[in-house]
């Protein structure tokens, strides 16, 4: 007997789920969960809400309200869309959960200590007029590559993930103010050497 970890990634509570994410992720990661369990093996299906996206944040700074509420209230919406197909999930880990911050926090302690991760000195950027930090998708300008408008995310022209420090002309959405930068430490995962432990423990596992 084999246990499986079914994990599709935890939708963000910034709406409903749609049929694209319902045929695309959930369902299949549902039909696997369930054949290998009529074949006789162990399988959990494990999902959960990303609250630490901006999508969320977005959302709540659009309506207005605190970004707890507005993904409590998509939260209660995604299980319906769940369970409306006759999904349910073994378990559902919300990322403002203790417990997921407590074994989010030990697997990341865990490679710090064992060296596989780099601290590093970076740049962020930042507005002056709002007084703080700006996330990704809170940041517009002109791609470096194809010249499209583009968030500081991904560029959904050309498909370059952007940094920070290359996005050019940079404007706050929410305020609209031109952006610098600030510097920022931060923490990198050091991937050629993680990629060969993975390698093998994923090996091992089938
Ligand atoms: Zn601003
Ligand atoms: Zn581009």
């Amino acid at each position: 007997m084999r246990t499986y970890f079914v994990c599709p990634a935890p939708p963000c509570p910034n709406g409903k789920l749609h049929l694209g994410h319902v045929g695309g992720v959930y369902l299949l990661a549902d039909m696997f969960t369930r054949f290998q369990r009529m074949a006789g093996h162990r399988a959990y299906y494990i999902t959960g809400a990303d609250e630490h996206g901006t999508y969320t944040l977005v959302k709540a700074r659009k309506l207005g309200q605190p970004v707890s509420d507005v993904a409590q209230k998509h939260i209660h919406e995604i299980l319906q869309c769940l369970r409306a197909v006759q999904i349910t999930p073994d378990a559902f880990v919300r990322t403002s959960s203790e417990i997921h911050k407590e074994n989010a926090l030990a697997i990341f302690r865990e490679l710090q200590e064992a060296g596989y991760v780099d601290v590093r000195d970076g740049v962020q950027l930042y507005c002056e007029h709002c007084d703080e930090f700006v996330a990704d998708s809170l940041a517009v300008g002109t791609c470096p590559a194809c010249d499209a408008t583009t968030d500081s995310n991904l560029c959904e022209n050309c498909g370059l993930a952007v940094q920070h420090d290359t996005l050019r002309d940079a404007r706050h959405t929410t305020c609209g103010s031109t952006l610098g930068l600030r510097p920022i430490k931060q923490a990198v995962f050091d991937m050629p050497r993680l990629a060969q432990v993975l390698d093998k423990a994923i090996g091992q596992s089938t």
